[in-house]
């Protein structure tokens, strides 16, 4: 029987991870990316220049069997640095210890390991080729390339994974109305780098860590590179009043602000001029669809279905999971391929939902909190409360973070924890003063234990 045809517009991390699945699984599988090769060219500057890999995508890595390949790419994050203004800067571990860690990884190179796997599993890589509109009774794409020549191409099923703008969404959405909504944050992001330090191979500042200056309503944050640079990402209002990307247009202007509001962080950006002038301002938002499939003929994934702000690191982490539950519900589905779209959907988008909005909490708590001392208190309860019960405590964060417990539960789970912290600290307004017996009985009141994470 001639092999199932399964056509992916996208071949960014989740298309890559999705075809090899697919691939090894024996459809045929065709794909469409409208960049170059990354395994030729790199990505261009000024676009996020590295992710952070937790539990989830690496565990959809570990069923594709490339979780090893990416961590030798990888720098260990064991916390978020935190740099106050005018204080020392402080580690607030992520994790219990070592094994609790998240990965920073370069886009481009995961990428191309990605696509070297799809590749060696069976998949076909088409580059310069961008789908400009879809035929989705017909299963018919049209393709433009480099050199503005359009071609048709009759496809097998239609899988969109071309990211936030993607344009087989648009295309299903003429076709049959998903329900888009865009709730834009209002907020944007801008790109710049630490070199590495004089020597050319040791990092500027400790390595094993997500730096963040938090600043009330806006934020710095770096994430190292293997090479011994950072990734530094400014996050701010997009207008308003100062600061925001209005009132710091360029270079001249931001260099002031930096020097004042990110003291440390400033002297470390040699080419912060050329960084900042250079570098787009990406805007944040979030999509939302009521539909992410049209029948049997097409479905999307990862950012073309579920876009969401960087602030919990899970955008990719999320569409990996996604990549797993889809291929195996269509290696098991025959050619019901209509149930198999409609049960991903069940499946993933209560998921999708829950980390879009704990996505957002997290800004909030980036930004703002994490130099609160009401915050603060919280995190020392929450981890006295891990020591003494881990079978009824883990944070929210860990639960996102490091277990595959489903983002739905982690959500719902963290609301219920939460009101837990406050009232104790209503009752006892400093964490050392919570008496363990107190702590428990209310924690056990109100939850049941966790299940287990084997
Ligand atoms: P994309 O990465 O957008 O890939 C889509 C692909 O489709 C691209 O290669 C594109 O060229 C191609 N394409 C687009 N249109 C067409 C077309 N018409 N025809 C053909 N091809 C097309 N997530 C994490 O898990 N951890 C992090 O630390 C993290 N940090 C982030 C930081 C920032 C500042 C941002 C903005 C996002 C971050 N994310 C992070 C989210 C992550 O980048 C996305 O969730 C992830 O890239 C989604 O992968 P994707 O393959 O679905 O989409």
């Amino acid at each position: 029987m001639a092999r199932q045809a399964m056509t992916l517009i996208g071949g960014g991390p989740v298309g890559a991870l999705l075809a090899q699945l697919l691939a090894k699984r024996g459809f045929a599988v065709t794909v469409f990316e409208k960049r170059s090769d990354p395994r030729r060219i790199g990505f261009k500057r000024g676009r996020t220049i590295n992710l952070a890999i937790a539990e989830r995508g690496l565990q959809a890595l570990r069923t594709a069997g490339l979780a090893e390949r990416a961590l030798q790419k990888s720098v260990m994050m064991r916390g978020r640095m935190v740099h106050p203004l005018g204080g020392e800067a402080g580690l607030q571990r992520y994790g219990v210890d070592d094994s609790e860690v998240i990965w920073s990884i370069s886009r481009s190179g995961l990428n191309a390991l990605l696509v070297d796997a799809a590749e060696e599993a069976g998949a076909t890589f088409h580059f310069g080729q961008t789908l400009v509109s879809a035929d989705i009774d017909e299963q018919c794409l049209s393709l433009i390339d480099r050199e503005d020549v359009q071609r048709d191409y009759g496809a097998g099923l239609l899988i969109g994974a071309d990211g936030a703008g993607s344009a087989l969404r648009a295309a299903m959405d003429l076709y049959q109305p998903l329900g888009i909504r865009v709730e834009p944050l209002g907020h944007g992001y801008k790109e710049l780098e630490i070199p590495p330090a004089a020597d050319h191979r040791r990092f500027a500042i400790e390595p094993h860590a997500l730096h963040i200056w938090p600043r009330g309503g806006y934020m710095s944050i770096a994430t190292p590179n293997i090479a011994g640079s950072f990734n530094v990402t400014l996050f701010l209002p997009l207008h308003g009043p100062h600061p925001s990307f209005d009132t710091l247009r360029d270079a001249a202007t931001a260099s002031a602000f930096f020097g004042r509001d990110f003291p440390d962080l400033a002297p470390l950006m040699p080419r912060f001029a050329d960084d900042y002038d250079g570098h787009p301002v990406g805007k944040l938002a979030t999509l939302y669809l009521d539909r992410w499939h049209i029948d049997g003929r097409a479905v999307l994934v990862g950012d073309a279905a579920h876009a969401i702000a960087p602030f919990h690191g899970q955008g990719m982490n999320c569409g990996f999971e996604d990549t797993v539950v889809l291929a195996e519900l269509l290696a098991g589905c025959g050619r019901d391929t209509a149930g198999a779209f409609a049960k991903f959907q069940q499946i993933r988008k209560p998921n999708a939902d829950a980390i879009a909005a704990m996505t957002l909490e997290n800004y909030v708590e980036m930004r703002d909190s994490v130099a609160d001392p009401r915050y603060l208190a919280k995190l020392e309860l929450s981890t006295r409360m891990t020591q003494w019960s881990p079978e009824y405590f883990m944070s929210r964060y860990r639960m996102v973070t490091f277990t595959l417990l489903p983002y739905a539960y982690a959500y719902e789970r963290g609301r219920v924890q939460n009101q837990v912290l406050e009232q104790l600290l209503r009752d006892f307004p400093r964490a050392g003063d919570v008496p363990q017996d107190v702590a428990m009985s209310a924690l056990q009141a109100a939850l049941p234990p966790l299940p287990s994470l084997l």
